[in-house]
């Protein structure tokens, strides 16, 4: 179905890219009734929908006229559809389906009603150590699982770090994920985010790997105890892609954070993704330090945030 609607002056009528408030996919002659807007992406909207059960979902929305604008895009929205179709872990957004009318293409996705950890870090500014082991266990298990499938993410970041009902991290957006065909292939195509992309990415010619989501998992540690990405500046983008090249970054003095976690991060942030002095793999073997003498906190929500049972 077309969403179009009259123009009021001259009764013609004219796309809009509002999609419609009843979705159907032919294919599986599922109906769902657009609610409110969760979020608006690079490329996609994003909004609550319910089926005929009244079911909650999300539903990620792409007009098919902006795709159109890059000739890149299409591919990449398949690409994404595809790669997500695979993915089933507890902590990866669930993908339910995807079709297409005239208009738009939607991805129907598991809902996640408590935003992401991007939002949750402004309102907080830092989070403990309890928390963020929390969360990293997390992480870390959908990335071996991702790994194991031979998909790299490729933009790992807060604002993709999705939480359920009961605060799990769900990792989400798979736009620039990508699988590889053998162990050895290298992938040269320089995306991500600037603040969490690996040096590897911006200056190995021989390309990148899946060592580029653990460097990213390191940033992501690192903004969630400090409040703020370690490879921050005031300047531009070229000023953060000089100081990944030099691996400047410091611990400020002024946050109390235990040399364990000081070390984790140093260690998922090791320049060398591959060599003697190698960048740690999302292996048991990470897992299990961060495990070491210490429990997984169960965590909840209140009022004024998420706070874990063993934070004082
Ligand atoms: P894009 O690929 O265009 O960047 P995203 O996948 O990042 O789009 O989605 C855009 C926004 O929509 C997100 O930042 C988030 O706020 C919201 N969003 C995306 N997926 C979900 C979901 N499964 N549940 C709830 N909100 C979501």
């Amino acid at each position: 179905m077309t969403d179009r609607i009259r123009n009021s002056t001259t009764n013609q009528p004219h796309h809009t890219n509002e999609p419609p408030v009843q979705i159907k996919a032919r294919k599986t002659r599922q109906e769902y009734t657009r609610r409110g807007l969760l979020g608006e992406g690079g490329f996609a909207k994003c909004y609550a929908v319910v089926d005929l059960k009244e079911n909650l979902y999300a539903a990620k929305v792409v007009w098919k006229e902006s795709l159109s604008k890059n000739p890149k895009n299409k591919p990449k929205l398949l690409s994404e559809i595809k790669i997500h179709k695979l993915m089933d872990h507890p902590n990866i957004v669930r993908f339910h389906e995807a079709f297409e009318d005239d208009a738009f293409v939607y991805l129907i996705l598991e809902h996640c009603p408590n935003k992401t950890l991007l939002e949750m870090n402004k309102f907080r500014k830092r989070l403990t150590e309890p928390e963020v082991r929390f969360f990293l266990c997390q992480i870390l298990d959908a990335c071996r699982y991702m790994h194991r499938a031979s998909v790299i993410h490729r933009d790992l970041k807060l604002a993709n770090l999705l939480l359920s009902e009961d605060m799990k991290v769900k990792i989400g957006d798979f736009g620039l994920a990508t699988q590889l065909q053998d162990a050895s292939e290298r992938k040269k195509t320089i995306c991500g985010t600037p603040n969490y992309i690996a040096p590897e990415v911006l200056f190995d010619k021989t390309g990148h790997s899946y060592e580029v989501d653990i460097w990213s998992v390191g940033v992501i540690v690192y903004t969630l105890l400090f409040g703020k990405p370690p490879f921050q500046t005031k300047g531009n983008v070229e000023d953060i892609y000089r100081k990944i090249k030099e691996h400047k970054y410091d611990f400020p003095s002024n946050i109390s954070v235990s040399s364990d976690a000081k070390d984790l991060i140093n260690y998922m942030l090791t320049q060398q993704p591959a060599s003697a002095q190698h960048r740690p793999s999302a292996k048991p073997f990470l897992l299990q330090r961060l495990h070491a003498n210490k429990t997984t906190n169960v965590c909840t929500t209140n009022k004024t945030g998420f706070r874990s049972n063993t934070d004082s």
